[in-house]
């Protein structure tokens, strides 16, 4: 009998790929475990045991395996269930889930670079033969590939050996250098050692006895140490004492207290896991029995929460049942490096038992957590992660939370698969059959829609935590403004006066503007002239700081120019703002103030956005300026003022769900302000005062915007009425893309007739000096998607068979968001 061995490799092939396998290998092996194979002329790659039969493929020689890495199944039967769905869901090879969901150490590949974990002292008497021949060629260079290991150790079987040493730390794939973790650090202090005595303490509070303020500090101190022995942070003792941290940084400069900080390992897990969880009030009460009941008859649920409604808490209790089951859970959040509030509060909940996966971890972090897993260790019962953590190991799952449901980072653009989390966690939570709870306050239509069709159960939850009430929401109306001359820079007066009083009081401010740099256009007064982007069809952004223009779209920039490249002349005037430039006239503004700025530019370091994050938190920044990333789920407790700069360029974005969005982004920056115990107040300036959405924003008429924006979506046939799959051709030739695009849609039209839209240029036709062309293929809601999927792939082979179109890139997103 002989004996074949189908293998998923993790590179987009149609078909799964065979092997032929001897009788002990076929007896050995078993579905999920990892091989070793030969792929092509030389490479080798670590492939997956898919299927074990008796029939050897017809199209070509079935090779023999390098050899089996594992014992035993590293990748779980329902998992692979899971990701066939996706694959086959999202119209992608199952390779390419493949590659998206194992972490790199796991599948060695000939490509891979390997190089020396320099923090690392190991004996050579520690090391067999082959890995010491590897440790010792490493000496001399600074990095290998597995091809050249090949070479060293003259034989072709030598993943495994790269695999020890890679588990036994002595090995680093090449990636993984820049992503080495750094330790964070958080601000603590104490009183001062020369003032521990009981006499000192009544001498220091004689003397400050003249300082009430200070003193008051002093006793906020004790209180704290008494209450519970923690170390203290200066935030907390600011908050305590109701004083500011400038009197703690007086105190500090005076030697009465000690400034400490203290390495805090997000990895390792830092919460005690013992602090009790919140009593929830009469409506968070409510809330969660319904949503016990929803999960009795329906296996998904929509909570609608305004912001600061207190979902978290519920969340928490709904997790606390599962544990108590021994259930596993899946936090689900749309960006994870924006959260570490909300992972530090679930860590002191659950301690120990949650797992943080985060595609900014080094590899073998998230090793770690994919073996924990596996071994269904106490460690992993609490995953938190962004999308990938769909696609771990799971085994026992009971309960899938999607934080911000709404969120657009949930769907993954490029490269395959596009999958969208929500909706694959929904598939995910019922082959398991667990739960799934999506959270907002301001759902997706999508959500919304399936609720109100009874598909999934629905839970609103209308009052804030402790009943501070929803923001008081004004709209400044531009035109008028700067018609009756009552604008300073892009401030209108009512900004100013509204940021003036807030600083008085004490608070903070946050002012949410979408676009990054200094300005987006730079023009000639003489001649209209404007810099492009060499590589694409867009504007250059001029960025002050650096004095260069750059390209927001490939990464290109350039000094800024000194005079105009069309006529000569020095007349360059710059129009429109962004980030950098608001920030600017911040600090003209309120000089003595401190202001701090957050977008791709401020952040781009690992831990940027932590930094920011922090120094707010412990109120170091009185003013915030920021783009889309102020939006999610942050938590700042001394926030009384939100500012938007512009509403326009949100409403104006050429896409059917600009609107929605608009609506959702400017609910969630307004859901900043106030979260306490003070109502917060939110600015919008805008040209126009009277469009619905702002006017829905300003009453927060969510339900309103609901109804509107689903009637336009009845009209023009879009989802959630109808499905999207959206085609994109790519290629540096603007004929080749045209004749493509065309050839693609005429035969899209024989079979789907009127509901093929285009091809169409996006708004920026060419990016990295590829053009762009995009076809829309509508699908209503009784025309089988299966089907519909079929006839795509038929038209897509036969494309393929052109011989002019096969250096034509195309893409296909199934649900394009
Ligand atoms: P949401 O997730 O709905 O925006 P959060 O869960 O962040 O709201 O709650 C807002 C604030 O109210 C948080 O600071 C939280 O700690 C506090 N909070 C919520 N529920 C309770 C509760 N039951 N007891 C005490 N504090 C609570
Ligand atoms: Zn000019
Ligand atoms: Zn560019």
């Amino acid at each position: 009998m002989t004996y074949f061995l189908d293998v998923i490799l993790p590179i987009p092939l149609q078909k799964a790929f065979t092997y032929h396998i001897t009788a002990a290998e076929a007896q050995f092996l078993k579905l999920g475990m990892r091989v070793a194979v030969p792929f092509g002329k030389s490479k080798i790659y670590t492939a997956l045991a898919y299927n074990i039969h008796n029939t050897a493929p017809t199209s070509y020689e079935a090779k023999t395996i390098h050899q089996i890495l594992d014992d035993r199944p590293v990748v779980s039967e329902i998992q692979l269930k899971h990701w066939e769905w996706i694959a086959n869901y999202y119209m992608c090879s199952l390779g390419e889930v493949m590659r998206a969901a194992m972490p790199n150490a796991f599948i060695l590949e000939s490509e891979t670079i390997i190089s020396k974990n320099e923090q690392i002292e190991i004996k050579d008497s520690e090391l067999k033969d082959d890995e010491f021949l590897i440790y010792e060629a490493l000496n001399y260079q600074s990095s290998l590939k597995i091809q050249d290991v090949v070479s060293i150790l003259d034989k072709k079987r030598v993943l495994p050996v790269i695999k020890n040493l890679v588990e036994k730390g002595v090995l680093h794939l090449q990636e993984e250098l820049y992503e080495k973790y750094q330790p964070k650090l958080v601000r603590y202090v104490k009183l001062h050692n020369n003032h521990k005595s009981e006499e000192k303490l009544q001498e220091l509070l004689e003397i400050l006895s003249r300082a009430p303020k200070q003193r008051e500090v002093i006793l906020a101190l004790f209180a704290l140490e008494a209450s519970d022995n923690k170390p203290i942070k200066v935030s907390e003792l600011v908050e305590r004492s109701g004083t500011s941290s400038a009197i703690v940084k007086a105190l500090i400069d005076k030697g009465i207290l000690e400034e400490y900080h203290i390495q805090t390992d997000r990895i390792q897990f830092e919460g005690d896991g013992d602090a009790d969880s919140k009593t929830l009030n009469e409506a968070q009460r409510q809330a969660f029995k319904e949503i016990e009941t929803t999960f009795q008859s329906k296996s998904v649920a929509l909570l609608h929460g305004v912001t600061s409604s207190g979902k978290t808490e519920i969340y928490v209790q709904l997790i606390q049942k599962q544990l108590e089951q021994g259930k596993q859970i899946l936090y689900l959040l749309p960006e994870i490096a924006l959260t570490t509030q909300l992972v530090h509060r679930l860590q002191d909940y659950f301690g120990d038992k949650v797992a943080v996966f985060h595609s900014r971890y080094s590899g073998n972090e998230r090793v770690e957590v994919w073996n924990n897993m596996l071994n269904n260790s106490e460690k992993a019962q609490v995953i938190i992660g962004a999308r990938s953590s769909l696609l771990l190991p799971f085994n026992n799952l009971g309960l899938i939370i999607v934080d911000e449901e709404h969120e657009q980072s949930y769907k993954q653009f490029d490269p395959a698969p596009r999958y969208h989390a929500r909706d694959a966690a929904i598939v995910l939570a019922n082959m398991h059959m667990a739960k799934t709870l999506l959270g907002s306050a301001t759902p997706s239509l999508e959500s919304y829609f399936n609720a109100s069709q009874g598909k999934y159960g629905l839970i609103e939850l209308n009052t804030r935590y402790n009943n501070v009430l929803m923001p008081d929401i004004e709209l400044v109306d531009l035109a008028d403004k700067y018609k009756r001359k009552r604008m300073k820079g892009h401030f209108s007066d009512r900004l100013i006066e509204e940021m003036t009083d807030t600083l008085e009081q004490g608070f903070q401010i946050i002012l949410f503007q979408n676009r990054r740099g200094f300005s987006p256009i730079v023009e000639c007064t003489t001649c209209g002239n404007s810099p492009q982007c060499p590589n694409c069809d867009v504007s250059l952004t001029y960025h002050q700081y650096r004095d260069q223009l750059r390209c927001h779209y490939c990464g290109y920039n350039s000094a800024m120019l000194k005079r105009c490249q069309g006529c000569g002349s020095h007349t360059l005037d710059t129009k429109g703002f962004g980030t950098e430039q608001i920030e600017e006239e911040v600090k003209v503004l309120f000089p003595e103030k401190k202001v701090a700025r957050m977008d791709l530019d401020t952040t781009r370091g690992k831990f940027g956005f932590e930094k920011i994050i922090n120094s707010f938190e412990q109120r170091e920044v009185d003013i915030l300026v920021g783009t889309q990333m102020l939006t999610k789920g942050l938590d700042f407790r001394h926030v009384k003022l939100v500012g938007i700069m512009n509403a326009d360029n949100l409403l104006n974005f050429p896409d059917f769900r600009a609107h929605e969005r608009s609506y959702q982004l400017m609910a969630q920056v307004s859901g900043r302000a106030g979260r306490t115990d003070i109502r917060g107040k939110v600015l919008i300036q805008t040209y126009n005062p009277h469009h619905n959405i702002l006017q829905q924003v300003s009453t927060n008429s969510f339900k309103e915007m609901y109804s509107e924006q689903m009637n336009d979506r009845y009209n023009y046939k879009y989802p959630p009425i109808y499905r999207l799959i959206k085609i994109t051709f790519k290629h540096k030739d603007y004929n080749r893309v045209n004749l493509a695009a065309d050839w693609y849609a005429k035969s899209l039209r024989q079979v789907f007739k009127a509901n093929v839209l285009g091809p169409e240029f996006p708004a920026i036709s060419r990016i990295r000096n590829l053009y762009n062309k995009n076809i829309l293929v509508k699908i209503p809601q009784k025309q089988s998607l299966a089907k519909t999927k079929e006839a795509i792939k038929k038209i897509d082979n036969s494309f393929n068979a052109v011989k002019d179109f096969r250096s034509v890139r195309v893409i296909i997103n199934v649900d394009n968001y």
